[in-house]
Formats: C-alpha cells, structure tokens, sequence
C-alpha cells in the first residue's frame, strides 16, 4: 500500500501503528533474506513508538526507511562500510529524522547502499548484498539501493536516500518506485555524512508521486545547522499535485536521446513523452550542448570533495581503529586502508590527485568552469521550458557482477543522472512501465523529468500526471 493509503486507513480506524509495523516486520522476515534490502532494524524502538503515535500529523504512525549513512539517534549508521560498522552508534538525529518525527513518521529500519554512497548497483557495500526485487540475478542500482528495493519489494512503506550524482533516481528507475532528488538548499544534510557537499541531497524514494509530496513536505525548509539549507518559505507540494500538464512546456533535449540508449528504455520513455503531449502538454526540442563533459567534471569534483570529507575517518575518532600501531602515522594509515573498501580508495586517491599542486587548475579547477556551463545550459533551458525530460539511465538493470565490473563503464552509466547535481536544480524518477533486456523479462524503466531550482511543486505535478499514465 502506499503511505497515503495507510494513512487513509489509520485516520478512518481501519489499523494502527503498531499494526503496520507488525505487518512490516512479517514482510522482511519472509522476503528481505532474499533481497537483503535491510542491514538492521530497530522493532521495539519503534514498537514502542508507533504506540504513541499521534495520527493528527502529516505523517502520524508511518514507517520510514533510512538509507544507512543518515543518523539517528542511537542506531547504527555504517554507511555500509566496514570502517563504521564495528561499534559506532549515531550520537544524535539528523535534522530529516527530526522533521519526519515532528511529522509523526517513525524512522524504522537501516538500508544498504555502496560504501559512503560511491557507486550505482550497492554492489560496493562492504557488509551485503541487495537483490532487485523484480529479478533477484540483477542489481537494484544504487547507491540508495536498500532504500529502492524495500520499497520496490514491500518492506517498507517509504524511504529516504542520498542523491549525489544520481543514489535515489536511478535505483528508483531501476526498481520501479519514485524516487524524488530535491532541488540543492532544499532540504538539510546535517546529519548525512557528507560524500560530496557540494552536490549531496536527501529525498524519498516511495510507491507514488502524492507520497514524495508527502515526504519532502516533512523534511523540506531551512535548518540554522546547514548553511548550505535556503532560508526561504516551503511552498505546499500537495494541493496542485492533480492539475495536469495542460499547456506546460516540456523540453526534450537532443543530447538525452542520442546514440547507447537500450531500445526497450527508449520505447517506454518516448512513450511516456507521447502520453503528456496527450494529456495537452507542449514538447520542445533543446539542446543542454555541454552534456558530454558531465560524467568527466563530476568524476573530478565529487571526488575532490569527498578525499576531504573522508579524511575524517583515521582511527581516531569515528569507527575502525587499527590494532598495536607502532606510531601515529602507522594508525591512520593502517586504519583507513583496513577500513575503507576498494571504490572508495579509489575516489581518495582521484580526489586526492585532481586537487594536488600542479594538477588543481588543470583538473578541478577546469572542472569548475565546467560546472558552470552546465549549469548555464539548464539556466536557459528553463527560460524556454517549464520542465525536461530524458530517460533516468540508459539501460535497465543489469545482472549482479561483484567484482568484474569495469568502474569507467560504471561510471559512464551515470551519464543522465550527473548533471541536476552538477546544476543544483530538482529532478525525480517516475516508473514508465517494463521491458525485456540481456535475459530479463519485465525489468522496469523510469522518466527522468528535472525542474529548475526550488521548481518541486510544478515538478511533483508533471510526476503526477506521467505516473496516470504508467
Ligand atoms: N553513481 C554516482 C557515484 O558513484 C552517484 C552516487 C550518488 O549519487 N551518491 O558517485
């Protein structure tokens, strides 16, 4: 059921808090050993919790699912890493867990994901694996992939992930649920651990556009704890969710639809694309022309950002410490290559190299030009157009591959989710129905559609009406 449902059902008396949490924790002891959607759970706290319920507020006697690298108070918070999955306890809520607990919602439940969110198939997690509910052989996509799965599998009502370069589109592409990457400044991120700060932000992934409505409602709007989270009123996401696309502009950007797209992708997105033009919207052919440099500037920027932002985790304060080091330098050093997996050393020592002296202007500081471009591509591309829309990733899931997957080809495969981050403007990912490809049958496809900076209302309206059509 969706969470707008239940709460349907919780407000007519239908069932309790405490009910659906039951309910819940029936579903992950039957299905989530074959998923593997959940690292842990926390059933008395929130037992004790859904109790007390107060179903007067928006989100009164909901669960919520917690991608694992958000704190709340108490938990774990592994980030699926070995480095944190020892003995740290999160010391205090995110300022999300404390806006969706001051909406009623119960955080419940911790999700895998690629180690400290670096990758697209949770494949990087260090502590499990995820299955994709709709073909266990394939990946769910990631980094947000726990939070997509449950969702996708009926474990969880709604979740929250990280959106970096793409963690809660694409999984929710792949996995067929929404999944909403706000707009940057829109939500706060105290209490994420930060990959790349620039580009980070938290959003839902749920099974229909009215719950990210919902959800980012709750945890939208300024926190004096982000500086980077805007000062500015939240608009009401719900009440012109059913108004149609008649007469609104969509943009179809060339450089979305060229050459490398599966043709099963391309049929349902060029589909759904037709299916709004029906419904009275107006399609608008643009070109956003400084796309081919998104993949290359994001793999310079995100991780220059995060060598900084891991450079928190030496054996000192958080998590890991390496046993008998012979000195202080022995301890960090030991510490974070027993630590940290495979992906991550690798965005450390890129992000490392691309900032060093000698290489600094000619990587990340052309990097940063770059950005700008891009950025200025969407800036007049929403002079014209009230919103774009392109397929979310080029192919439908792929099979479970460990090891053997190639990172540049991982990482050409971000090719349409890096952008809205690089740009800071809002995007979502709407399931647009299923197609065959590599072996599987119905493997899910998702509409990207991306809005301009703080433009969620409108854009939660178009995801409303392609969702009609699905
Ligand atoms: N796949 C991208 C990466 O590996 C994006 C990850 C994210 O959005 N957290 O960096």
């Amino acid at each position: 059921m969706t969470l707008t449902a239940l709460r349907q059902q919780l407000l007519a008396g239908e069932t309790t808090p405490t009910a659906i949490l039951a309910r819940l924790a029936g579903a992950i002891a039957a299905r989530d050993g074959r998923t593997g959607a959940y690292l842990s759970h926390h059933l008395e706290a929130a037992m004790a919790e859904a109790a007390h319920a107060d179903l007067s507020l928006p989100l009164g006697g909901i669960p919520i699912a917690i991608k694992d690298n958000i704190n709340v108070l108490g938990q774990p918070c592994t980030c699926g890493s070995k480095f944190l999955s020892e003995n740290y306890r999160s010391p205090y809520d995110a300022t999300v867990i404390r806006k969706l607990r001051a909406a009623g919602a119960i955080p419940f439940g911790r999700m895998n994901l690629d180690e400290f969110a670096m990758g697209s198939s949770t494949e990087n997690s260090a502590l499990q694996t995820t299955r994709n509910p709709h073909d266990l052989q394939r990946i769910p996509g990631g980094s947000s992939g726990g939070s997509a799965a449950a969702v996708a599998d009926h474990t969880a009502v709604a979740a929250l992930g990280s959106d970096t370069g793409g963690s809660i589109r694409q999984p929710a592409s792949h996995c067929g649920v929404v999944g909403l990457k706000p707009s940057y400044g829109r939500v706060s991120r105290y209490g994420l651990v930060a990959f790349a700060s620039s580009l980070d932000q938290i959003g839902p992934l749920t099974r229909s556009v009215e719950d990210a409505a919902r959800i980012l409602q709750a945890i939208a709007g300024p926190d004096p704890l982000d500086s980077t989270c805007l000062d500015v009123p939240v608009p009401d996401y719900l009440g012109g969710l059913n108004d149609g696309v008649k007469g609104l502009k969509l943009g179809l950007p060339q450089e979305y639809f060229g050459d490398g797209i599966d043709p099963g992708v391309r049929r349902q997105v060029e589909a759904a694309v037709q299916a709004l033009a029906a419904q009275g919207a107006e399609l608008v052919d643009l070109s956003l022309p400084h796309t081919a440099y998104a993949v290359a500037t994001y793999y310079v920027i995100a991780p220059a950002e995060a060598s900084s932002n891991l450079s928190r985790f030496d054996g000192i304060r958080y998590g890991h410490r390496a046993a008998n080091p012979a000195d202080i330098a022995d301890l960090y050093q030991r510490s974070r290559e027993e630590g940290f997996g495979p992906e991550v050393k690798r965005r450390i020592i890129l992000g490392t190299y691309v900032l060093s002296s000698g290489y600094y202007d000619a990587y990340y500081g052309r990097a940063q030009q770059v950005r700008t471009l891009i950025r200025r591509d969407f800036e007049s591309a929403f002079a014209r157009v009230d919103a774009i829309l392109s397929p979310v990733v080029p192919t439908p899931a792929r099979k479970l591959g460990g090891t053997a997957i190639d990172p540049l080809h991982e990482y050409l495969s971000d090719v349409f989710t890096l952008a809205p981050n690089l740009a800071g403007i809002c995007a979502i990912s709407v399931p647009c129905g299923v197609t065959a490809f590599d072996g599987g049958s119905a493997l899910p496809v998702g509409l990207q559609i991306l809005g301009p900076h703080l433009g969620e209302a409108r854009l939660l309206r178009i995801a409303r009406a392609a969702e009609l059509n699905a």
